[in-house]
């Protein structure tokens, strides 16, 4: 099974599902939508479509890269860009398989399913995936599934290192009018790449890890990770085995030669530093005079778009600061006059736990370019008024020593999670449609729309403890909160 020569690619079209091959998609063949059963392999799919190309075809500049956007390529292109790395996209390669490495010692084989994030361990495994997913995986699937396990997932535990990217990192995508344009939008172009990475030039042409094995115990700067090298980073040891016979693959059920297990083993080395990956934002803090890098990811079951700020806003002062991800700074240069839709996915684990995993769509209205400082002020409404909520709760059930007695309820969690579930799609909606030179009456307007849902939710939350005396002085208090926080909300010299 080579990536680059066999049908692996499962998309749906106009009503019909089949499997394409790269090549089909690149020269414009073959359209239509990914398809999977699970949304993080469709993800995971996309992330190693657009590896593959970024590998293959770094376009030199912009204009190349809007060459490429705009027209299929031909067959003969694609045969050049595949010359020399046909070995890396082999899953069976009889010495460098893809993304794995022949003769991994371990004393037992793991079963397929420790492959798929949250599947063997994660404690809704029946809410979240189909019954008898991952027992058997197809070539496409598998190969899939391992990218996954390197690039987004927990480590697979005790002593096994995680993605260059650390634990579970929030990616984020362009999302194109088509499949191809999409993975064409999240290519860097080698103006980029340098940018990005200053040791660009001289660490382009290092072969992935899996064919020029790191020594055990290394300790690697970063810097000395070039792009290639980095995009298909494999942090394990890992080796397929493949079954004898076809069967149907448990992900996308086609018959096909499957593998049903891997063996894996743990080595241990150091990167120093963080490698910069294209489809990632950084936060940084300086503390002493260092500066600490880091990717962020889904730590709270708070909603993306309270992330939204930190994934498409650059900022940066003497303390902090934050860096979109390297393809949405490209994509600045030549979108900014159109509206952008980005794919921002991940999971949000405990430890090596998948707890909950995310892939979503998000629409920025055109301007989003130039505009980051007002993007920034509508989420700061958004969860302000979170706060607000919170708080007058919060004095609600604890009161005011010696002064107030307090209900003893608290409520804060409950309601802010209704409060998160009411204003996802105002929330989603502003940002999409926002009119950026009219910004002071859209968030006005914003404003107002916050302000009834919070008191909506603060009436309904405390209505059946109305009729207790003892609870009524604390009722007074977190309403006067309440009205004081709305008037510090308010945008200056406006009433709502
Ligand atoms: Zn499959």
């Amino acid at each position: 099974m080579n990536l680059l020569t066999n049908a692996w690619i499962p998309i749906q079209h106009q009503g019909k599902y089949q499997k394409i091959s790269y090549q089909q998609l690149l020269c414009g063949d073959q359209t239509g939508e990914l398809c999977f059963p699970r949304d993080d392999m469709e993800l995971a799919c996309l992330q190693l479509l657009c590896a593959i190309t970024q590998v293959l075809f770094i376009p030199k500049d912009k204009k190349s890269l809007g060459q490429y956007v705009k027209e299929p390529i031909t067959p003969e292109v694609y045969a050049d860009a595949c010359q020399g790395k046909m070995d890396w996209f082999d899953l069976d390669h009889p010495e460098t398989p893809f993304m794995q490495i022949r003769g991994v010692k371990a004393t037992q084989s793991t079963p397929m399913d420790k492959l798929l994030a949250g599947v063997a361990d994660g404690t809704n495994k029946a809410f979240v995936n189909p019954q008898g997913l991952a027992e058997a995986l197809c070539g496409g699937c598998v190969s899939v599934a391992l990218f996954n396990a390197a690039n987004n997932c927990p480590s697979m535990g005790g002593g096994f290192k995680g993605g260059l990217r650390g634990s579970t990192p929030i990616t984020t995508l362009i999302n194109g009018r088509t499949l191809r344009e999409t993975i064409w939008l999240n290519v860097l172009t080698e103006d980029a790449a340098e940018f990005v990475m200053p040791w660009y030039q001289e660490t382009k042409d290092q072969l992935p890890n899996y064919l020029d094995k790191i020594k055990v115990d290394s300790k690697i700067p970063a810097s000395a990770i070039g792009l290639n090298r980095g995009l298909l980073w494999q942090p394990a040891y890992f080796e397929l085995l493949p079954s004898q016979s076809s069967a149907n693959c448990s992900c996308c059920g086609g018959y096909e030669p499957v593998y049903n297990g891997f063996n894996k083993a743990k080595f241990s080395y150091t990167i120093e530093g963080v490698w910069p990956h294209p489809l990632s934002a950084r936060i940084f803090t300086v503390k002493s005079g260092e500066r600490q890098e880091k990717f962020p990811s889904f730590t709270t079951t708070a909603p993306t778009w309270t992330h939204m700020s930190r994934l498409v806003v650059d900022q940066q002062n003497d303390k902090e600061g934050q860096q979109t991800a390297p393809v949405i700074q490209q994509a600045r240069t030549f979108m900014s006059a159109d509206k952008i839709q980005l794919i921002i996915g991940g999971y949000r684990n405990k430890q090596a736990t998948v707890e909950e995993r995310r892939h979503e769509l998000f629409s920025l209205a055109q301007g989003w370019a130039e505009h980051g400082d007002l993007i920034q002020q509508i989420i700061i409404v958004g969860l302000s008024y979170k706060t607000t909520l919170r708080k007058a709760l919060y004095l609600f059930s604890v009161g005011i020593k010696d002064k107030v007695n307090g209900s003893g309820v608290n409520l804060c969690d409950p309601v802010e999670a209704v409060y998160y579930q009411q204003t996802e799609n105002l929330m989603h909606n502003s940002l999409a449609i926002i009119k950026f030179e009219e910004a002071q009456d859209e968030l006005l307007a914003l404003n107002k729309q916050l302000k009834s849902i919070v008191i909506s939710l603060f009436n309904q939350a405390t209505e059946s403890y109305r009729q207790e005396p003892k609870m009524l002085k604390a009722l007074a208090l977190a309403r006067r909160s309440l009205h004081k926080s709305f008037r510090e909300l308010e945008p200056q010299g406006e009433t709502l």
